[in-house]
């Protein structure tokens, strides 16, 4: 007799949910006449493979013995040390090596300071909507989330002030502020350095700790907008700074950093030991010889005006294209467009299988990236893989199933 299996499942397990966006892509994927706007990875043709290939194989030969052999769980100290000179160079942030600590990928970030910071019933506050594996990994916790509305310019940080305010009254206990203020996944905001400013304050003022998920600034489309990260304004060391190579090189490599407050480096790490022992060694050699000889730098510049063009094309076929009662963001860098269709009864969700089957279009219907069921009307576009081409085809099939459907 086979046995029950449910019945073995630990109630994290039982409560996790297949992610919509994974399902999604794993239908369109055969699927070779639907335009896909849905799934937000790099354009494959942009990975530095002779370069990456000519690296990987020095560090075998030359390093093997370390590169190929266990390492420390913080993360080898000679890419620490290239990571701590890669954060003060591009993005201004101080820190020591002694404080980054190598993850893999962000994810195993957010993940980590979930298992780190939050016990069941505690209060995580985010944007709303917000990236929904990170919400995914507070919720495993236990967390209550509570997201705090978007406009163009990102979290609305009055309202941010507010919800904290009440909150803290009425007895609650906030751990921590989760926030992208660069380039937003899913919404495709940024945040003016005012806003990022009152959030510092908030946190310093309700003694909360901040944790800024920082994967799309290394590389922009609008030189002239303000990218800095909030830790630049971290006066009181209350912000936990992440990051990753997955856009700037490639997310297969799965290596990410945590720039850490002093006095919570060690407790992470040693959560961090039962997780995974450390990152993968070879992969933390092969990314920090990128950034010795300039390949990361380099590469990010080429970005800028590869994936400008496609975010150029989607805008462009959005204002052409979809009708006015389409709200929209419009990103200065990332992979995303966030829209909200102001039409009575206008669900995404249940509209998503007519769409790939009638229209052959495909987009991430909005809703789960809400903290409360809302934006049921909402939907991520992202314009990261198709050519331009394709991105302003896939536009118009939109458009069309906004106009035709309710
Ligand atoms: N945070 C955000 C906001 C992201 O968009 C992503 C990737 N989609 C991640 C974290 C995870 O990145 P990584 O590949 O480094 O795990």
């Amino acid at each position: 007799m086979l046995p029950a299996y449910d019945r073995f499942f630990s109630s994290t397990a039982k409560n996790i949910k297949a992610s919509e966006i994974r399902e999604i892509l794993a239908i369109i994927r055969k699927r070779k006449d639907v335009i896909s706007l849905a799934g937000g990875i790099p354009d494959p043709r942009t990975f530095p493979r002779d370069e990456l290939a000519e690296i990987a194989r020095r560090m075998i030969i030359e390093y093997g013995d370390q590169a190929l052999q266990y390492s420390e769980t913080k993360g080898i100290l000679e890419v620490r040390e290239m990571l701590s000179h890669f954060l003060l160079e591009s993005r201004g942030i101080s820190v020591d090596a002694e404080n980054i600590i190598v993850t893999t990928g962000s994810q195993q970030a957010l993940d980590l300071v979930a298992r780190t910071l939050l016990d069941p019933g505690d209060i995580v506050i985010t944007e709303n909507p917000s990236y929904l594996a990170a919400l995914g990994a507070f919720k495993n916790r236990g967390a209550r989330l509570v997201g705090i509305k978007i406009d163009k310019q990102g979290m609305r940080t009055d309202l941010l002030e507010e919800t904290v305010k009440k909150l803290v009254s009425e007895g609650e206990k906030i751990k921590f502020i989760y926030t992208i203020p660069v380039s937003q996944n899913p919404a495709g905001t940024t945040m003016p350095p005012d806003r990022k400013k009152h959030l510092i304050e908030i946190a310093n003022k309700y003694d909360l700790l901040v944790v800024e998920d920082d994967p799309y600034s290394y590389f922009v489309y609008d030189e002239t907008v303000d990218v800095s990260p909030i830790k630049a304004y971290d006066s009181e060391d209350r912000v936990l700074y992440m990051s990753t190579v997955s856009k700037i090189l490639a997310p297969g490599l799965r290596i990410g950093w945590i720039a850490s407050p002093e006095k919570l480096t060690r407790k992470l790490e040693l959560v961090k030991q039962y997780m995974d022992l450390h990152s993968p060694t070879l992969n933390q050699y092969i990314v920090a010889e990128a950034i010795r000889t300039g390949l990361v730098t380099r590469h990010a510049h080429e970005l800028s005006p590869f994936y400008k063009k496609k975010r150029d094309a989607m805008i462009k076929a959005i204002k052409d294209y979809f009708p006015e009662n389409v709200w929209h963001t419009e990103p200065v860098g990332g992979f995303f467009v966030f829209v909200y269709v102001n039409k009575e009864g206008f669900d995404t969700g249940k509209l998503l299988r007519k769409a790939i089957d009638k229209y052959k279009v495909a987009y991430v219907p909005g809703q789960s990236f809400h903290t409360d069921g809302t934006g049921a009307n909402s939907m991520r576009l992202s314009f990261s893989y198709p050519p331009p081409e394709i991105i302003e085809e896939g536009i118009r099939r939109i458009a069309e199933l906004i106009k035709n459907e309710n």
